[in-house]
């Protein structure tokens, strides 16, 4: 389940979203309706195969309001091209 973003963390990661101007739609439904769940922990894996204790990877999961369609962003390199903002 994500955890949802704090204030500044939400802050910065629409503040990321903007440079890019406009949603891109839904790929299932073609909407343009992407609610911010939060933060989740995505499992990284080594040479392809799933292993305990593999890295986990810090990603914003984004959902589709009309067919629940979820989509992840790499959160510390959006994190890392805000000035003076370590860690959120
Ligand atoms: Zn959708």
């Amino acid at each position: 389940m994500a955890e949802p973003l704090d204030p500044l963390a939400y802050r910065v990661f629409v503040e990321h979203l903007k440079k890019f101007k406009d949603a891109s739609p839904c790929p299932i439904c073609q909407k343009r309706t992407w609610q911010v769940l939060g933060l989740e922990q995505a499992v990284g894996y080594f040479g392809g195969s799933p292993q305990l204790n593999a890295p986990a990877v810090p990603v914003v999961q984004v959902m589709c309001r009309v067919c629940y369609y979820m989509r992840s962003f790499a959160w510390m390199p959006i994190l890392s091209e805000v000035p003076g903002v370590e860690d959120v």
